[in-house]
C-alpha cells in the first residue's frame, strides 16, 4: 500500500459524536429532517441546519448536497438520499447506492474536506441487506481512498459491525 493512500476505517457508534471535515447524513428526498439517522444528526445539529436545508429544495436519489455542521462536531454534513430498497430492482439500488457514495466523497474532494464519515446508508428503514450495503459502502470508499486522509464507516448496530468485523476486519477497529 503506497503511504498517500487515506486510512479507511469502519467503527461502531454515534456518527453525530464525530468530529471530521464532514459526515453523510442519510436522508429522504425533501431533505427536511427524518428518523433514524437523519433525526439524531438534525437534532444534535440544531435547527439552523434544518432552516438551511429548506433552501436546497430537496435532493434526488443518488445525488448529494452540502450544508454547515452547526452544533454538530463536524464542520460540514453531505446529505445523501440513498434508494429504498424494494422500489428497485437489486441492480439498479446497487447503482443508486454507488452514487450516494461516490457524489458524496466527490462533492467533498470539491470542497477540499480530508476526514469524512458515513453512516450505512440505506440499510435502515430503506431496507437495503446490511452485507450488500457494507460492499457498496467499503468498495466506493476503496476507490477514492488516495483522495483522503481518513474515510470512516460509522455502523450503529451490533449487528452490521459484526458483518463487518467477518467480511473486511483489516478496517474494522474496536
Ligand atoms: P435509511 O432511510 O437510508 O435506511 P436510516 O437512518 O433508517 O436511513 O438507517 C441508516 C443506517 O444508519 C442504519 O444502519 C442505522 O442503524 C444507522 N443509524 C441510525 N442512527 C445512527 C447514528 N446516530 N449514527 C450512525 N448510524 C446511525
Amino acid at each position: 500500500m503506497s503511504s498517500t493512500m487515506g486510512k479507511i476505517k469502519i467503527i461502531k457508534g454515534d456518527i453525530t459524536t464525530l468530529a471530521c471535515d464532514a459526515i453523510v447524513n442519510a436522508a429522504n428526498s425533501s431533505l427536511l429532517g427524518g428518523g433514524g439517522v437523519d433525526g439524531a444528526i438534525h437534532y444534535a445539529a440544531g435547527p439552523e441546519l434544518l432552516a438551511e436545508c429548506r433552501t436546497l429544495h430537496g435532493c434526488r436519489t443518488g445525488e448529494a448536497k452540502i450544508t454547515k455542521g452547526y452544533k454538530l462536531p463536524s464542520r460540514f454534513v453531505i446529505h445523501t438520499v440513498g434508494p429504498v430498497y424494494f422500489e428497485h430492482t437489486p441492480v439498479e439500488a446497487e447503482e443508486f447506492l454507488t452514487s450516494c457514495y461516490e457524489n458524496s466523497l466527490n462533492l467533498a474532494k470539491e470542497n477540499g474536506l480530508k476526514t469524512i464519515a458515513f453512516p450505512l446508508i440505506s440499510a435502515g428503514v430503506y431496507g437495503y441487506p446490511q452485507k450488500d450495503a457494507i460492499k457498496v459502502a467499503v468498495e466506493t470508499m476503496k476507490s477514492h481512498q488516495n483522495d483522503f486522509d481518513e474515510i470512516t464507516l460509522v455502523l450503529f448496530g451490533v449487528r452490521e459491525f459484526g458483518i463487518a468485523e467477518d467480511d473486511y476486519p483489516e478496517f474494522v477497529e474496536n
